[in-house]
């Protein structure tokens, strides 16, 4: 073991970055901390400009023998690195949950195996990705999804190896080579994926994984004139500043960002569904971009819903998320649950009223929080809080509804409760959202596209959608008067 490895967990981790098929130590690191108890877990390698350009070099480098890959083989390596991540769930899971804090039992049954299956997903949908053909005027027109180039992916903290699979997966099959820049706050399991790509025999600067702060590397990635896709997952602001930076080479951009979704519970829903789904949105401790944290609740059901939804979350088990009866864990950072307890605070000053949580707890809890209330146009109800905060505000019509839903700048989800098929179609309708579940929450096919509207981003990926972003579509027309007759 190198002077460069951590065991976390009893799991070695290589703190360095990943460039070119080789360990690279940068002169500087910076600490990464667990959210379970505020322990320095290790000092990771801290990339700067320096460390981004020797990656961009690599992935230009490696590019177009990976593109002249057949895409059998692309598919069968990535199958490979599935299986190495198959074999590796149990370690996968402990070190990202030391990472971020998220539940252990949910890493080891839902995430990792998810994250195998993103790699699986993809390496079968290259498989089946039709070269189409089309006809003018006797022309043939045939339309190929070539491969675009080095691919820049930049990911958050809440869900790291997940979210990061979801983009380097289809990347790779699409034929690209890739940086991929794990959050500051876990950078852990992308190391530890690095390993398992090179063991699954993906060939040197196929991909690539740096580490550092966004402010100190990311700019020179984003910016670099050799990177041809940018697929980001992470905040508003950060988004803007990526925006900014990639136009001056026009580099194509897919944005997944935040959301302050809504769950509209209708007076003909079932009630226990509907607390269910309302009790769900405490998941990850909050930080799930995808939250439904706006209930949106019928005044003729407020209060039994209420009731209801306090006597549930009042079961919920907070603590250590390595046990196997915890339901919800820590906060990823001491800065964030500053900023969860800063929002609440001001809705208080300003009229909110907590009716359950609304405080911090010992260490890096917060107290699961329902907040009535809360005027529309408050911070609270319009800004993400990435924690255990929810809001409940009631409304008399279905009209209202649609309107309290639709009023924040964001657009990325959506959440129905109730018992009428046609009112689910008539209100899904007039939602702004990428993605509406009806009497159910997060279940999506990845073939489905996935992605949000306005402030919540801009394009999709999942299945095709995933194509579409990282290969340069190309059209190929042909004379049907042979090859020397001009036609
Ligand atoms: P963030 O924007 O602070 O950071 C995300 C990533 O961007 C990190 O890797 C960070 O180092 C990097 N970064 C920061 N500044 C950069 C710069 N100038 N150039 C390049 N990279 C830079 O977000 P976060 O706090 O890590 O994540 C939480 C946010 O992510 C929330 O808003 C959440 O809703 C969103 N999110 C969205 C989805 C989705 O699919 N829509 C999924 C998960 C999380």
């Amino acid at each position: 073991m190198s002077e460069h490895t951590i065991t976390v967990a009893g799991v070695a981790v290589d703190t360095r970055h990943w460039i070119g098929g080789e360990r690279v130590a940068s002169a500087q690191t910076f600490p990464d901390v667990s959210p379970i108890d505020g322990s320095t877990i290790g000092e990771i390698s801290r990339g700067t400009g320096m460390e981004a350009a020797a990656a961009v070099a690599a992935a230009k480098a490696a590019f177009p023998a990976w593109a002249a890959t057949s895409r059998a083989e692309r598919a069968r390596i990535l199958h490979a690195i599935a299986d190495g991540v198959e074999k590796r769930i149990e370690e996968l899971s402990i070190v990202e949950t030391t990472d971020n804090g998220a539940l252990l039992r949910s890493h080891r049954r839902g995430v990792m195996p998810r994250v195998a299956h993103n790699f699986r997903f993809f390496a079968d949908w290259l498989l089946k990705l039709e070269h189409e053909d089309f006809e003018t005027r006797g022309h043939t027109n045939h339309v190929s999804w070539d491969p675009a180039g080095p691919s820049v992916l930049i990911t958050p903290w809440n869900a790291p190896l997940m979210l990061a699979t979801w983009k380097v997966a289809p990347a790779l099959a699409a034929g690209n080579t890739v940086i991929l820049k794990p959050a500051e706050w876990t950078p852990l399991t992308a190391s530890l994926l690095a390993d398992i790509a090179a063991e699954a025999g993906l060939p040197a600067g196929v991909l690539n994984v740096v580490q550092g702060y966004g402010s100190e590397i990311g700019d020179a990635l984003t910016s670099h004139p050799d990177v041809r896709r940018i697929s980001f997952t992470g905040s508003v602001p950060t988004a803007k500043r990526i925006a900014e930076s990639a136009a001056a080479n026009l580099t194509p951009l897919s944005l997944e960002l935040g959301g302050k979704s809504p769950l509209l519970v209708f007076a003909d829903a079932d009630l226990d569904l509907a607390v269910d789904l309302a009790v769900e949105q405490y998941d990850n401790a909050g930080q799930v971009c995808l939250a439904a944290t706006r209930f949106l609740v019928e005044e003729s059901v407020a209060e039994e819903f209420t009731r209801r939804f306090v006597e549930k979350a009042g079961q919920l088990t907070q603590g250590d998320p390595r046990g196997e009866a915890t339901d919800i864990g820590p906060n990823i950072h001491p800065l964030q649950l500053e900023k969860i307890d800063g929002f609440v605070q001001r809705a208080v000053a300003a009229g909110a009223r907590a009716v359950i949580g609304g405080h911090r707890k010992d260490g890096q809890y917060y107290a699961p929080t329902l907040l009535t209330a809360v005027a529309q146009d408050s911070e609270i109800v319009q800004e993400e809080i990435f924690g255990p905060v929810l809001t409940l505000q009631t409304f008399a019509t279905e009209d209202e509804a649609v309107r309290l839903a639709n009023d924040t700048r964001f657009g990325l989800a959506a959440t129905l409760a109730t018992g009428d098929p046609e009112r689910a179609e008539r209100v899904t309708a007039q939602l702004v959202a990428g993605t509406v579940w009806t009497n159910c929450f997060f279940v999506r096919d990845l073939q489905a596209p996935f992605g949000g509207s306005r402030h919540s981003g801009v394009g999709r990926e999942g299945g095709t959608w995933s194509f579409d972003f990282y290969c340069d579509v190309k059209n190929t027309v042909t004379s049907p008067n042979g090859w020397n007759n001009h036609g």
